[in-house]
Formats: C-alpha cells, sequence, structure tokens
C-alpha cells in the first residue's frame, strides 16, 4: 500500500539541456544526443530508485517537452511551420508546429528510452504519453477542422505507441490531461472517448494525470484567478469514474482542490499529489505524511499513490529529488502508523 511514484518530467542534467527551463534547448546534437538521452534516462531511474520510490519512470529525459517529444515522429505534421498560439484557454503563449496533414506514425517514438528504463530497473515502471484533448491545444491545426477530430486522430497512434511500450515492459501507461482541467464540457462531450481510444487493448494499467501545471509563472498567475476552492475536478471526474482508465493523478499539496472531491472517483486508484512543484521548499516526510493522512480520508491505502503534483522539468535536480527522497519517507512514515 502507498505505492509512491512521480507523475512524469523530472530535471535533466546539465550536460543535456539548459536547466530550469521548459522546452530547453539541447546541449547535444546528433548521435552524441542520443546517447545522453538514453544515459540520461537510465541516471534518472537510478535516482529515483536512490529516492526510494516504488514505481519509477523515464523522468522524461529523452524529450523536449512532454507534448512535442511524442510528435517527434509523426507524418502530418509541420514542424518548420511554427505558429504562436494562445494554449490552455488563452493561459499562456507558445510557439507551436502545425497539423498539415493526417497524423500517422513513422514508427517508435519513444521505445529507446522506455527499453533502456527498463533494463535498468527491476520496479514497476510507468511511462507517460501527452492525453489526446492537451496535444489538441497544444498544436496548431490546418487540416482537421475539429478539436474532437484531429483528438481521435492522435488517440489513434498514441495507442499505437502505448501499445508498443506495453510489449517493452512498462507496466503503467500514464496520459496527461492539463487540459481536462481547462475544458471541462469538452471532457464530457468528446475528452474521455479520445482518452478511452488512446487506451484500448492495453492491458497493462492505464493512468490519466490532470493538473493545474508545471510551477512556472503563467500558471502561478492563473492558480491566483481561480478563488478559494478549485472544484474543476468536480466536473470531470464523474465521467472518469465511468471510464476505463484505473488511475487518476491529481494535486492535492498547496492546492485548493476540496479533497472530498475525490470521493467522486471511487473504485479507481488515486494518485495523491503530496509534493509541490511550485515551490523550491523541499518538503518534510510529516508534510508528506500529513496529506497522504488528509487523502486517506476518502481513499483506501490500498489504492492511494502518494505522487508529485506535477512534473518537476523546470526544477533544479538538487530540489527536485530532495522532494522526491520526502514522497518515500513520507509514506513510510503512514505505511508504519497503518501497520500499527
Ligand atoms: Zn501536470
Amino acid at each position: 500500500m502507498l505505492q509512491t511514484t512521480i507523475a512524469g518530467s523530472l530535471p535533466k542534467p546539465l550536460w543535456l539541456a539548459e536547466p530550469e527551463k521548459l522546452w530547453a534547448p539541447w546541449r547535444l546534437e546528433g548521435a552524441a544526443l542520443e546517447e545522453g538521452k538514453r544515459d540520461a534516462t537510465i541516471l534518472a531511474v537510478k535516482l529515483q530508485e536512490d529516492a526510494g520510490l516504488d514505481i519509477v519512470g523515464d523522468g522524461e529525459q529523452a524529450r523536449v517537452h512532454f507534448v512535442h517529444g511524442f510528435l517527434a515522429n509523426l507524418d502530418g505534421i509541420d514542424f518548420a511551420k511554427k505558429t504562436l498560439m494562445g494554449i490552455r484557454n488563452n493561459r499562456y503563449k507558445a510557439e507551436v508546429p502545425t497539423v498539415t496533414g493526417p497524423i500517422r506514425r513513422k514508427g517508435p517514438v519513444h521505445a529507446m528510452e522506455a527499453a533502456a528504463a527498463r533494463a535498468h530497473t527491476a520496479r514497476k515502471l510507468k511511462f507517460t504519453l501527452p492525453g489526446p484533448m492537451t496535444i489538441v491545444d497544444t498544436i496548431a491545426d490546418e487540416h482537421y477542422g475539429r478539436r474532437e477530430d484531429l483528438a481521435m486522430a492522435f488517440a489513434a497512434v498514441l495507442n499505437e505507441e502505448a501499445k508498443e511500450l506495453q510489449a517493452l515492459g512498462v507496466d503503467i501507461v500514464q496520459f496527461d490531461e492539463p487540459a481536462f482541467n481547462v475544458y471541462m464540457k469538452e471532457v464530457s462531450d468528446w475528452g474521455v472517448a479520445a482518452l478511452e481510444r488512446a487506451a484500448e487493448g492495453l492491458t497493462c494499467t492505464t493512468a490519466v494525470h490532470i493538473c493545474y501545471g508545471y510551477g512556472i509563472k503563467a500558471n502561478i498567475d492563473w492558480k491566483a484567478t481561480l478563488g478559494d476552492s478549485w472544484r474543476h475536478y468536480e466536473e470531470t471526474f464523474p465521467a472518469l469514474r465511468k471510464s476505463s482508465i484505473g488511475q487518476v493523478s491529481l494535486e492535492c499539496r498547496n492546492s485548493r482542490v476540496p479533497l472530498d472531491l475525490i470521493r467522486l472517483l471511487d473504485g479507481k486508484d488515486v494518485l495523491a499529489g503530496c509534493i509541490d512543484v511550485a515551490s523550491d521548499a523541499v518538503e518534510t516526510p510529516e508534510e508528506v505524511a500529513e496529506t497522504i493522512r488528509a487523502v486517506l480520508a476518502y481513499v483506501a491505502p490500498e489504492k492511494l499513490f502518494p505522487c508529485t503534483n506535477c512534473g518537476m522539468a523546470p526544477m533544479t535536480r538538487g530540489v527536485a529529488y530532495g522532494k522526491l527522497a520526502a514522497l518515500a519517507k513520507g509514506a513510510a512514515l503512514v505505511r508504519r502508523e497503518l501497520a500499527g
């Protein structure tokens, strides 16, 4: 019970990419970059093990960004055709590539780092992919026209990739859908359907991560406008509860999410964010334990997975891995309490 894990991304080593940045430029190229991505993946897995996590991930070391990393090996996208677009309902602007034709997968996207991670850990391995709605919200479209049609096209290629990851020995495939906290009506209209299409036929554990974003200024400013009670999950959890997705990852630590909304996920595994990714203050194990105890009021310990609120890519490595060690220690504290 209380198996610990991460939401997804971790900071990259200084020799691989510029630090403390989203979309950080690579510092290597060609064959050296490929080898560097592989080495950084193995290192991230080992550092998560050292921190004491039960379920480890690739730390998204081989991707420039959690969405655009997946798009790198698809047909139908013109990366040279950059569009400056307001994303997450115009919360921030990003230069995004453009869909100009039918979306098809040229071949495996993440096989290298999934195989490298699998070969170097005996622990459970989670692999993250961007969810269809979040991809649609992070790319310009000149071909499909309707967001739901584009989402289904991405869901089909995500499904191909997810099945290959499963065959490589990945235990959990997680789709990241921060857009689910922005377009709540569309989540029930087509977001969950696209998510289920992406997960169709998987026999490994499936998860969806829904958060209030990385700890970057645009997100911190946005959260300041959301008032005292963040009830976005209230609109999406009922549809997710009815879905085929096994696990739901949400923010808890330092967030204004009323924890009783977790009741709406009855029957699902809950990945509760016990680590704030918008603050460099490293939680104490006792602070982590407090969050876990609060969440235990709404979910059984065998269905509760202490996690981070979101990815940690823009943080320093010292802070990020310090927080992961606190996460593992805090979970151990509560495990001992429950064991009596
Ligand atoms: Zn997130």
